[in-house]
């Protein structure tokens, strides 16, 4: 059973997740091996994708697979199968589960100003998952839990429980301040080498604290605002363009789902 030590820490985020969320996750190991991490985003994929409405729009789908495969390209995960979906929500969210697999809802798509605010939440996204940033804090839980781990790494149907939670919640896993920290720095240098304007990330946030949209996306500690003066600072240096021509109609479709 190659998959029961790769569920194990999964097993214990889904039930110490609360309890973890206030320990430091500074500098911790990943236990997780990469194809195992790989091999596990592949079940939770076809999980959530039987749990969410995806987008059956071909516009759509490709725009956000060749703009993910830009920033993709710009990482040290270029080489590894990305995957990208768009699904059918009004929210302004995006997020990463481990393995490559990035969702993007259409409400991020109908609802960014320009092109590269939506690319800037696509970047956060992809650093969480260039980062492991899901499978390390779970095997932080591993680490501090092994006993527990054992017990629940029996049972079944486990993979479908996380799946249905990262549903219900809209995001894999609350990450800490430096992890975000990290994922917006990151994003920067990719959107920069990418040749996007990165300070499109910095009006996204903006946008999001002046409207209030954007919960599950950036609710997440340091407040945005922070967040955002962090991103211009790293920009600071750095020009790039804040459209490529095709967002004004890709996003007046995904007004429409
Ligand atoms: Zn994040």
């Amino acid at each position: 059973m190659r998959l029961s030590r790769t569920l194990l820490p999964f097993a214990l985020a889904l039930l110490l997740g609360p309890l973890l969320a206030g320990c430091a996750t500074l500098g911790g190991a990943n236990y997780v091996s990469l194809e195992e991490e790989w091999q596990l985003g592949q079940q939770l994929e076809a999980d959530i994708n039987r749990q969410v409405r995806l987008v059956d729009d071909a516009t759509l789908q490709r725009y956000v697979e060749q703009v993910g495969q830009q920033i993709v390209r710009e990482t040290e995960m270029a080489n590894l199968p990305w995957r990208f979906h768009v699904i059918a929500d009004d929210e302004i969210n995006a997020f990463n589960i481990p393995g490559g697999v990035v969702y993007v809802n259409t409400g991020l798509l109908a609802q960014s100003g320009s092109a590269s605010e939506f690319v800037g939440a696509l970047s956060h996204e992809i650093a969480h998952g260039v980062a492991r940033h899901g499978t390390r804090r779970l095997s932080q839980a591993y680490e501090a839990n092994l006993l527990a781990a054992v017990v629940l790494g029996g049972n079944p149907g486990l993979v479908e429980q996380i799946a249905a939670q990262v549903v219900a919640q809209g995001a894999f896993a609350s990450f800490s301040r430096a992890d975000e920290r990290e994922a917006d720095a990151l994003a920067v240098q990719y959107m920069a080498g990418a040749g996007w304007d990165p300070e499109g990330l910095a009006r996204l946030l903006e946008r999001l604290v002046s409207q209030g949209g954007g919960i599950a996306l950036f609710s997440t500690h340091p407040a945005p605002q922070e967040r955002a003066a962090n991103v211009r600072a790293l920009s600071r240096g750095h020009t790039g363009r804040d459209d490529d021509g095709q967002f004004a109609s890709v996003r007046s479709r995904a007004a429409r789902y």
